[in-house]
């Protein structure tokens, strides 16, 4: 992407609200704390690259793990700030920030290990894992590490009337007029919100695993066959939605991980809900099948675009954007 295109992105990490929530997701930021200062013996002594630094946290969590040096670059003006917490906490030894984008920068050394939280909703949003696969293929040394390593993209049903018809049955009766024209622009939108744990009606299914040390740019679109087993014993249970979520894996001497799925604390990704055009009724034992396909988007490659095929239904296509 010609970097005067991607300027409403980087623009989007300049302030700190942005930074606010993700520094306040527990689990995320403190994962990849964990990660760090339970695995020193890995990190001691080594160049770590922190790829898309924002704030500065996670170089600050490898100095304090004992990095030798950390060199964190980040696009967004966000950097100048970096700079601030960087001075007022004396780590001007161990970290070096640079601003500019990773794949336009020449000054960067080879390092042992690369650290970057990249990952967008529904994992892939925001296109930022092809930086993490340039990165890797530039500047990591042979068998160098990458933090986070691995990655899970799952999928599971999701039964909850009560959000179905706030967003989707609203445009059915407004006031007593119906707007079915904005009923149907709403389905075809994935909503990021928490699906309750008591909603989860299926097993979850494994859509994607990503080996992060080896995976290429072009297999972040796929198309996969999916499975979900209904999980309740008796009557019927309606399903209103199926919801996209991952898992993120350090696997470090001491391993360490966390979910955004629905049965998981709740993080800053939530989930991302696929709303169905209508419900569909399952018996105790049904098993929906269906095909997920997650498509990059030409003209905007930061989005996606995800078709949905069920069993037996026409095809549904959602705009992640
Ligand atoms: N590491 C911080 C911020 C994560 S948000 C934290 O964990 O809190 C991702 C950051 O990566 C944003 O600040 C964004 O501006 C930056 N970024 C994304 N792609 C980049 C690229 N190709 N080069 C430099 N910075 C990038």
């Amino acid at each position: 992407i010609k970097l005067e295109d991607d300027e409403a992105y980087f623009s989007s990490y300049a302030h700190f609200g942005i930074h606010h929530e993700m520094l306040s997701d527990r689990v995320r930021t403190e994962t990849y704390r964990n990660a760090l200062v339970c695995n020193k013996s890995q990190i001691d002594g080594i160049t770590v690259l922190d790829l898309g630094c924002g704030t500065g946290i996670l170089s600050m969590f490898c100095a304090q793990a004992g990095a030798a040096k950390v060199v964190a670059v980040d696009q967004s003006d966000i950097i100048y700030h970096a700079m601030d917490i960087i001075r007022e906490n004396n780590l001007g030894d161990q970290i070096q920030l640079i601003k500019g984008r990773l794949e336009d920068l020449d000054n960067i050394p080879k390092v042992d290990a690369i650290i970057s939280e990249w990952m967008g909703y529904l994992l892939l949003f925001e296109g930022m894992l092809d930086s993490v696969i340039h990165a890797r293929d530039n500047h990591l040394k042979p068998g160098g590490l990458l933090l986070p390593n691995r990655c899970d993209m799952s999928l599971v049903g999701i039964s909850d009337l009560e959000r179905h018809g706030e967003l989707i049955g609203f445009w059915e009766d407004v006031y007593s007029f119906k707007m079915s024209c904005l009923r149907k622009e709403t389905v075809h939108v994935p909503a990021v919100e928490i699906a309750k744990p008591e909603s989860v009606v299926t097993t979850a299914f494994k859509l994607r695993e990503l080996d992060l040390n080896k995976c290429t740019s072009r297999e972040l679109s796929y198309n996969v066959p999916f499975e979900l087993k209904a999980l309740h014993t008796s009557g019927e249970v309606l399903l209103t939605s199926l919801a996209g979520y991952f898992d993120v894996f350090f696997d470090l001497d001491n391993p360490v991980s966390f979910s955004t799925g629905p049965l998981a604390t709740p993080t800053h990704w939530k989930q991302t809900i696929f709303f169905l055009d209508s419900p569909i009724p399952m018996q105790p034992g049904a098993i929906i099948k269906g095909s997920f396909e997650c498509l990059r988007q030409k003209k905007d490659c930061r989005s996606l675009k995800i078709n949905i095929q069920l069993e037996g239904q026409e095809k549904f296509q959602y705009i992640v954007s």
